[in-house]
């Protein structure tokens, strides 16, 4: 299996899209087609476990450039926690993807890829630059803690994260840097993808990102959907996954998952105010704006750097976009309307993340309803565990949540940070300067 840029044509392999992440052209990678699995693949898929799904499908996108055995005992490290399809109500079910070291679904990814870039690197030293609106900077921090050779620069947003998610970040030491940017998220991307096309400095060190733009992050969150299937299959309805979106990588692994011949009857991508995708579905004109801050803020994302891989999949044809996915943007009111109806009516504890994608279910339930019984199964993505959004939970349901000791074991550490304005410069030189 070939990898090809989003801009160019320039093909690489698996390898050595994992190590750069980004294309020298600035384009993202992609591989060259999508590979399919066999009917009897999917006639076995219920019986099959979330490991063995996961070495099937990672087998298909990484060929013969790794071991089975050494890709087995990879994929074995990475999911070794659940990921459950929680019964909300009779039609409505949340896949916990939480369940990881920092509870949040991007330790799914960022574990993958820690294990592939340290397989591939040989030994070599390296520097990861990971930009973070949250939550991926503590799942990288960790998927790269203590590994041999390897340095992780986290670029954050100052004051734009929570105090938890800053913990998170903040506290690891060794190998592991905060950067703490005087500005938003997307000065943190910005700043990352100048320091990875800039000339000295890849001069001077092997750079690599550590965003959703690596292609080793989307590979594995495309088994989770295959898992929805199995454990959901029995109920003999149409599927469908509301994926609360920000940089879209979710989503687009989810597209990967249904190329790959999974029958996912329809996705509905969900965000907060930030809503360039809804409004491209809704026009055809795609205009990246200036993040807004909201209370599902792993979510704030003005121009998601997925979207060229979207495009790509769907050959630039907005009308292919449209068949396969409906969009809806919500308000932080309605977010909050929707985390106490869920609470008070079933029972169930909803981040404001995954409240927005339950959002999106009733709002294809509504657009829907004039079709004749279109009966489905919505499942939500339940991208992190509530207890990391903690404030905004306890005073949107008045009540105390419980936070799970995985997390509270962050919040004793000491944060530990360095502060940037927004400036490449400044920035760079620290890189150069920082042993
Ligand atoms: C990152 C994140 C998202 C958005 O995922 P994308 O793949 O960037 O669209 C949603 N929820 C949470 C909790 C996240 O951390």
């Amino acid at each position: 299996m070939k990898y090809i840029s989003t801009r160019q044509q320039q093909a690489t392999n698996i390898k050595t899209a994992i190590l750069k992440g980004l294309a020298d052209d600035g384009g993202l990678f992609m591989p060259e087609y999508i590979p399919q699995l066999d009917s009897e693949f999917f006639e076995n898929l219920p019986n099959l476990t979330l490991q063995e799904i996961g070495f099937r499908v990672a087998k298909e996108f990484l060929g013969e450039s790794i071991s089975d055995d050494n890709l087995k005992e990879i994929i074995d490290e990475v999911l070794n926690f659940d990921i459950p399809a929680v019964r909300i109500s009779e039609n409505i079910y949340s896949l916990e993807l939480f369940h990881g070291p920092t509870m949040a679904f991007k330790d799914v990814g960022a574990r993958f890829m820690a294990r592939m870039m340290s397989y591939f690197s040989e030994g070599k030293p390296m520097k990861v630059i990971a930009a973070t609106s949250g939550d991926t900077g503590s799942a990288v921090a960790s998927g790269f803690f203590g590994v041999p050779g390897i340095e992780v620069y986290i670029l954050y947003p100052k004051g734009k994260v929570s105090p938890l998610q800053e913990k998170q970040l903040t506290t690891w030491g060794g190998n592991i840097k905060a950067l703490e940017i005087d500005g938003t998220f997307d000065d943190c991307q910005a700043l990352a993808k100048q320091i990875l096309s800039d000339d000295e400095l890849n001069q001077k060190f092997t750079l690599t990102s550590a965003n959703s733009i690596n292609i080793a992050r989307l590979i594995p969150q495309s088994f989770y959907y295959f898992w929805a299937f199995a454990q959901l299959q029995k109920l003999g309805k149409p599927i469908v996954f509301s994926v609360p979106s920000g940089n879209f990588g979710n989503l687009t692994a989810g597209l990967f998952a249904k190329k790959m011949g999974l029958p996912i009857h329809q996705f509905v991508a969900s965000t907060n105010e930030n809503d360039v995708v809804p409004k491209f579905l809704e026009t055809g004109n795609y205009e990246a704006k200036p993040s807004k801050q909201t209370i599902s803020n792993a979510m704030d994302v003005g121009n998601p750097s997925n979207f060229e891989r979207m495009k790509s999949l769907f050959n630039n044809d907005v009308s292919e976009f449209k068949k396969e996915i409906e969009s809806y943007s919500f308000s932080d009111e309605a977010t909050k309307k929707a985390m106490q109806e869920v609470r008070k009516d079933f029972n169930y504890t909803l981040d404001p993340h995954g409240a927005v994608a339950y959002l999106g279910l009733q709002a294809l339930r509504q657009a829907q309803s004039d079709k004749i019984n279109e009966d489905f199964v919505g499942v939500l993505l339940e991208t992190a565990h509530p207890a990391k959004f903690v404030e905004v939970v306890e005073d949107v349901l008045k009540e105390k949540i419980v936070i799970p000791e995985k997390l509270e074991a962050f919040n004793k550490k000491e944060k530990k940070s360095v502060e940037f304005p927004v400036d490449f410069e400044t920035v760079k030189n620290y890189l150069i300067e920082e042993k």
